[in-house]
């Protein structure tokens, strides 16, 4: 019996580009169908065998613009050059319907997550060293040169940002960080305050 039909949670992961924060929340995605993604919205170029829709809604410049300005965005950020957003409907439908939300944004974006959704969960993913960090984005083979300085010297400013966040991993081994990532999602999720079923039912009965 589910004697517990919780609250949702909202999970934002953030990591300098490179450090494998996509394998790591697809993985979340795959093991709990509970977890949503909250799909962003940005401006840059889809990348070889990303999906509009599913990984990012790709948008010109003047719609995201608009749509900022309708108020369509819970945080929005410029990244890299290219504008970046986090639709509200995912901030707030998520969690009220149950559903876990999870957010992979940058730090400035984390930042204002905090600020309207207090009750979120922030991870900050760390590479193992710098050059492990390049050597992951030359592998991924998605960046030009120009492309992997940018990434390098916002990774410098993002990573003195973490101290602020709720967890640190560092992603060496893959299966080791998994397993980390994974246990701050399952406890994330047994806070007493997510249960109102709970609350009304058994923890009535223990005078909870
Ligand atoms: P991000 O989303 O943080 O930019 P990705 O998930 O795209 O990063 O990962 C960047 C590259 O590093 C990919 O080629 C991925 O396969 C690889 N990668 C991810 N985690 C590890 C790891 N623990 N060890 C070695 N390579 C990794
Ligand atoms: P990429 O272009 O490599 O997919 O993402 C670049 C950076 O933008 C990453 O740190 C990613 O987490 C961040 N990002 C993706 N979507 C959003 C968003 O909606 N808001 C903010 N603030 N950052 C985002």
């Amino acid at each position: 019996m589910n004697a517990c039909r919780r609250t949702g949670i909202s999970v934002v992961i953030c990591a300098p580009s490179g450090t494998g924060k996509t394998t790591l929340c697809r993985r979340l995605l795959q093991e709990f169908p509970n977890i949503v993604l909250s799909v962003s919205c940005t401006t840059r170029p889809p990348r070889a065998g990303e999906v509009n829709g599913r990984d990012y809604v790709f948008l010109s410049r003047e719609e995201f613009l608009q749509k900022r300005e309708a108020g369509f965005f819970a945080e929005w950020a410029q990244v890299h050059g290219s504008f970046y957003g986090t639709p509200l409907a995912a901030a707030w439908n998520l969690p009220a319907e149950g559903k876990d939300a999870l957010f992979d944004i940058d730090v400035q974006g984390a930042a204002q997550i905090r600020r309207c959704l207090p009750a979120a969960r922030l991870v900050f993913l760390f590479p193992p060293s710098r050059a492990e960090l390049e050597r992951r984005l030359r592998a991924r083979g998605t960046e030009s040169e120009e492309g992997l300085a940018l990434r390098m010297a916002t990774a410098a400013r993002e990573t003195a940002q973490a101290r602020w966040f709720d967890f640190w991993i560092v992603n060496d081994e893959l299966e080791q960080a998994w397993q980390e990532l994974r246990a701050v999602y399952v406890a994330s999720t047994l806070s007493p305050s997510l249960c109102p079923q709970f609350q009304a039912g058994p923890a009535a009965e223990w005078g909870l």
